[in-house]
């Protein structure tokens, strides 16, 4: 860490600092602490759980739901935008009205997270993994298998393989946006592969369903903002909206959050289509509630480089014959932590600064004027 550049102390590199910041921010509030730990271990046998903070209401109306780290290595600049906001609570900088609260989730991936990887201890991709209860985890989109063998080469890395070239091919063929809505939606037949969406409701997702369906009881109205890295222009972030298809909606939604809003379709923006994604999949488990979905994404690289990286970690973990704790090190794994959680002043002071902006949008859209 680089003491002289006073945002870079919220940007934790191992699971047990980023985990620990979180839980002396939370117990710097006046809220509540819960942690739910999973089954597995991290690479120091750490206990990994998710952990959540509740500010406000114990009884709410109205709730602010901020997740972070459901893609595992993006849970550290996730983080850093929690930490800071639990210290501006504590600071008493936030306000919200009596019945509305904030809950803080912390690394909804934390095996991910504690690994370096984006996906769980299944291989599984968790924002893929949420699929509505009445769904089965089953299929693939229409021409995934065309980009198989490209996407999942099955030996171990080594060599040039011309990836960019032959991917550059592919696009070419099959236009940039169709590739990658076909990359990106989410895949349900091939565990080893990327995009994996899981073989069922996986262990982490489940802990948090459950502990929402307590945490959920009474409210009307919850704005979702789920924290991510890795897509779109660098430095720059963009609002994808889910579960809004409505041309009124998304309207409102621009004007109230501006510019940044970005719709889901492949042809029009950043963003692409998927399934089993968390924000609808709580939408889906709870209806009943007026929900605003907002994954909030930042990019870092041009999305080849980004994929590019992906499969080359994916490669090593499936096909390298090593063992876990050595691949923690591997040039594969430090590549992912750089890709996103890019290690510039730039970058970094951009996600303090919009990750609280957006908080501050969010916590005035449920303040009644
Ligand atoms: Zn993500």
């Amino acid at each position: 860490m680089d003491e002289s550049k006073p945002v870079w102390r919220y940007f934790a590199n191992q699971y047990v600092t980023a985990r620990q910041n979180f839980i002396d921010a939370a117990e710097a509030t006046d809220g509540r602490l819960e942690t739910l730990p999973i089954s597995q271990l991290g690479p120091q046998d750490e206990q990994l759980s998710i952990d959540i903070c509740i500010l406000g209401s114990d009884n709410p109306r109205k709730l602010l739901l901020h997740t972070s780290g459901v893609h595992g290595v993006e849970g550290y600049p996730g983080c850093a935008v929690q930490v800071k906001l639990l210290e501006r609570w504590a600071a008493g900088e936030l306000e919200v009205p009596d019945d509305c609260a904030i809950v803080v989730v912390h690394a909804v991936n934390p095996w991910g997270m504690a690994w370096m990887r984006r996906v769980n201890e299944d291989n599984a991709d968790l924002n893929r993994n949420f699929l509505p209860p009445d769904e089965a985890y089953v299929g693939e989109p229409e021409r995934y298998n065309e980009l198989n063998a490209l996407l999942n080469p099955r030996t171990a890395p080594g060599g040039w393989d011309f990836f960019a070239l032959r991917a550059g091919w592919v696009i070419l063929r099959m236009g940039f946006n169709t590739a990658k809505q076909n990359v990106a939606e989410g895949q349900y037949e091939r565990p080893r592969a990327l995009q994996f969406g899981g073989p069922g409701l996986c262990e982490s997702p489940k802990l948090l369903l459950d502990w929402l369906e307590g945490a959920l009881e009474g409210v009307e109205r919850c704005v979702a903002l789920d924290f991510h890295t890795g897509l779109g222009p660098h430095g720059v972030d963009s609002l994808l909206i889910s579960g809004e298809d409505g041309d009124a909606a998304f309207a409102s939604l621009r004007e109230r959050y501006g510019p940044t809003v970005q719709p889901l379709d492949p042809d029009a923006g950043v963003a692409y289509r998927i399934r089993g994604g968390m924000l609808d999949g709580f939408k889906s488990r709870w209806p009943n509630i007026d929900w605003t979905l907002i994954t909030q994404e930042f990019g870092t690289e041009k999305p080849l480089k980004v994929i590019a990286a992906l499969r080359a970690e994916n490669r090593l973990t499936q096909w390298g014959g090593r063992p876990d704790k050595a691949l923690l090190g591997s040039p594969e794994r430090e590549r992912l932590l750089d890709i996103f959680n890019p290690a510039t002043d730039k970058w970094r002071g951009m996600i303090m600064l919009r990750g609280q902006a957006l908080i501050d949008d969010t916590l005035s859209d449920l303040t009644p004027q």
